[in-house]
């Protein structure tokens, strides 16, 4: 391909992908406003019209704040690519370091530059996000103290353990021949692996804190529950998540030793004991039916054909020429090949995670089922729908923005799906 039709290519993908989520969105904002003062039937007995009202507005909010996002997202992307904005950094630190330090830790620099101004540029959004949208909304439990010291942690974490990663990358792209794509897939799949089993035990603590849940009686009924489902667990924990918001969840983590269920505190403060119950043997369902795993490799074999397409397009001049770099002559160009691929993927992939979506909606439908054949789905839908006004999700979303995005499915089909009695709907779940 000449170096000129690649710039064609991208431009046309990332302009049809900002019309795409731009007529996605306006469908979103007028389907929720339209719906704002009325609650829909089902909901009429269970849903109070300001709590309606209220996840509307917080709907609208959002997706305003999204728009914003994604124009300054499109803005940062082209000033990085075809306007110039890595070529000139990359130029200026390898004059800067790049002969003195060799190829490597240059190469590590520059990836870490780019995702330092990446990250102080997206910055504002972030904190409007926290202390402008959810304050606004009575969601927000984060302290300025605690945000700063979350801040800290994460820039800790990704020197510690991100560059690193980004280390081996680099150096098995250089050092591993032809095949250093699929190696360097591999490094990749081993440390997602490991961070499964790392993650809950050493770095989520560093964020929150977990003890174990006291409350006997449920502890005896959630023992209760796996037992029944033929399911070990290390430990149930309640964590702290009302030090950052008001939204509630539950979740399990890890494997096999390191396997445990963690409640959020401000689940347990909103949910009785048998919607708690509901929503964990919703959690359990998806494991028992294999969507974890099922989910792990998609992921890794969605990684796998990027990484083979990035191992072709990495020995392609007109891949960085056409995105507005200048492969280096003296130097290596690694590092300049990841980047590019970081900013690229995006953009194709706003065209694919629809099928991602569809899969995780289908996932969604067969665990509402399995958790209402093993423990009460009346509580379940109950749950639900509290959940749903803690989280101020709307209940009146546009359809085609749902199927698009939603990785669960709209309130009114669960709860739909879980009254009937589950039945694949094709329409829906596809
Ligand atoms: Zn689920």
């Amino acid at each position: 391909m000449k170096s000129a039709a690649w710039t064609l290519v991208f431009a046309v993908a990332l302009v049809a992908s900002l019309a795409l989520r731009a007529w996605l969105a306006s469908r979103q904002v007028r389907h929720v406003a339209r719906h704002r003062d009325a609650v829909p039937a089902p909901f009429r007995d269970t849903v109070a019209p300001a709590a309606h009202r209220k996840a509307a507005d917080y709907t609208l909010a959002r997706i305003r704040l999204g728009q914003w996002q994604m124009a300054f997202g499109a803005v940062t992307l082209l000033g990085w690519t075809l306007f110039g904005g890595l070529d000139l950094l990359n130029g200026a630190l390898w004059r800067a370091v790049g002969p003195r330090w060799g190829g490597l830790p240059y190469e590590v620099a520059l990836f870490a530059a780019v995702f330092a101004i990446e990250g102080l540029l997206h910055l504002p959004f972030d904190l409007y996000a926290t202390f402008g949208v959810e304050a606004r909304f009575g969601f927000n439990r984060m302290t300025w103290k605690l945000w700063l010291a979350d801040a800290v942690k994460g820039l800790v974490l990704a020197v510690v353990i991100g560059l690193p990663l980004v280390a081996l990358v680099l150096w098995i792209m250089a050092a591993s021949g032809a095949l250093w794509w699929l190696w360097a897939w591999a490094a990749w799949a081993a440390f997602n692996l490991i961070a499964l089993v790392v993650y809950p035990t050493l770095i989520a603590p560093l964020f929150n804190r977990f003890v174990p849940l006291a409350d006997k009686s449920l502890e005896e009924r959630v023992r209760a529950l796996m037992a029944r489902a033929g399911f070990a667990a290390k430990g149930l924990f309640v964590m702290d998540g009302s030090r950052r918001s008001a939204h509630g969840n539950a979740y399990f983590t890890g494997f096999g030793a390191a396997r445990r269920v963690v409640f959020f505190d401000t689940l347990l403060a909103r949910l009785a004991p048998a919607e708690v119950e509901a929503v964990l043997a919703h959690e359990l369902g998806h494991f028992k039916l294999g969507h974890i795993v099922r989910r792990i490799a998609v992921m890794l074999g969605a990684a796998l054909a990027l990484s083979a397409a990035f191992g072709y397009l990495a020995g392609q001049s007109w891949f960085y020429t056409g995105l507005g770099v200048r492969p280096a002559l003296g130097g290596p160009n690694n590092a300049v090949a990841l980047i590019l691929l970081m900013f690229v993927a995006p953009v194709i992939g706003s065209f694919v995670s629809p099928l991602f979506a569809g899969l995780s909606r289908r996932h969604e439908f067969e665990a509402d089922a399995w958790a209402a054949r093993h423990a009460d789905g009346q509580a379940l839908a109950s749950a639900l729908l509290k959940l749903h006004e803690d989280n101020a999700s709307t209940l009146t979303p546009d359809p085609v923005y749902a199927r698009f995005y939603y990785s669960h499915p709209p309130a009114v089909e669960r709860l739909a799906a879980l009254r009937l009695g589950w039945s694949p709907t094709p329409g829906i779940a596809s």
